[in-house]
């Protein structure tokens, strides 16, 4: 079993993860509709230069190909008899150049096995149920370790069922697993789940994933909030996780584009490391210019003795959802609550120590 990022963690205050797969594979010529991972077989040259692409520009952590290689998802593209040679192939690839770009930089660079959601309804509300689930990510996994990834990565998730199913299967391998939540639905993931929920949902897992955090969603301010609404609520040695969009996305002729600037991004990573998180990369619309001012901007930064509020982040980065301004007020009434009773419990015991001591001499 690897322990490649959890050794690198123990060295490390920060790792830098990578950018986009799926915008930057559209860069490259990948047609709406069709599979990113398909091209792990038909142009793997170009898989290759864009995972060297974002080794070249700082990253620790480098995503294989294969988000959509379960076989629910590939089943879209009648592919899913393939779920072994996609996600192998996969990892093989990014395993490569991952190994070839560390051993000419002097450094390890962690490859990380994507998988995405089945795109399906657990049920009530859908067909699978979560061990029909758990069965398909397992399938995934196991091949994703035969490419001989580092570590699991279970990303852009809403449901709570479908992570734990993720985790249960990936669990399987006995690789490392790292996973998160999208909240792009007014501060909450699209099936309703908060930061602070998602936080109580890690903690519950078994085995419990080395990080957790969020990826992708609507723009970094409001990627930024839901880490300073999870860390509100972790436990101080917990590592958590930022993986946000290159800022706002936006159409032009038909396609999703992002008004990111390298700057923002630099500043998103400098403030993402503010309110706590220790693993920090870009999701959608995130290029490998992007990544480089990111990892220039965390290496020269020094984390705030504080962590910022709301306003810092909305300041610095642009507005956020009413759904993430009322989960921040709620957690910092919470934690201001919590403070007020142990101020309280300290008058009290206060009050009893001197008795107490009298009584003692
Ligand atoms: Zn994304």
């Amino acid at each position: 079993m690897s322990d490649r990022l959890h050794r690198l963690l123990s060295e490390r205050p920060w790792l830098l993860a990578d950018g986009a797969t799926g915008t930057n594979l559209f860069e490259a010529g990948l047609k709406t509709g069709d599979a990113p991972e398909l091209w792990n077989f038909e142009h793997p040259d170009r898989i290759e230069s864009l995972h060297r692409s974002m080794a070249e520009a700082g990253s620790d952590i480098v995503l294989t190909n294969s988000f959509g290689g379960s076989r629910h998802r590939l089943k879209l593209h009648k592919w899913e008899d393939r779920v072994q040679a996609v996600n192998e192939t996969a990892a093989k690839i990014c395993r490569s150049v991952a190994d070839a770009e560390g051993a000419r930089q002097g450094r390890e660079i962690v490859v990380a096995g994507s998988i995405g959601p089945t795109g399906e309804l657990f049920e009530p509300l859908g067909p699978l149920t979560v061990a029909e689930g758990a069965e398909a990510f397992a399938e995934q996994a196991r091949a994703l370790a035969a490419g001989g990834v580092d570590v699991l990565w279970i990303e852009t998730m809403s449901s709570k069922d479908e992570l734990s199913a993720a985790v249960a299967g990936a669990a399987t391998t006995g690789l490392p697993i790292v996973t998160t939540f999208s909240f792009d639905t007014n501060g909450r993931t699209m099936m309703g789940v908060t930061p602070a929920e998602a936080v109580q949902l890690f903690h519950s897992l078994q085995p419990r994933p080395i990080a957790y955090g969020a990826n992708c969603g609507v723009g970094a301010a409001e990627l930024v909030t839901a880490v300073l609404n999870m860390t509100g609520a972790a436990d101080p040695g917990d590592v958590i996780v930022a993986k946000g969009n290159c800022g706002i996305p936006y159409y032009v002729e038909g396609r999703i584009q992002y008004d990111g600037t390298p700057e923002l991004m630099a500043d998103y990573a400098r403030l993402a490391r503010d309110v706590g998180a220790r693993i920090i990369g870009g999701c959608c619309g995130t290029s490998p210019a992007h990544i480089r001012a990111m990892r220039a901007a965390l290496e020269s930064h020094q984390p705030a003795a504080e962590r910022p509020d709301l306003a810092t982040v909305i300041d610095r980065l642009g507005q956020v959802s009413i759904g993430a301004e009322q989960q921040f007020a709620l957690l910092r009434c919470g934690v201001a609550a919590a403070a007020e009773t142990g101020e309280a419990a300290g008058r009290r015991r206060g009050r009893r120590r001197p008795a107490g001591g009298g009584a003692a001499f």
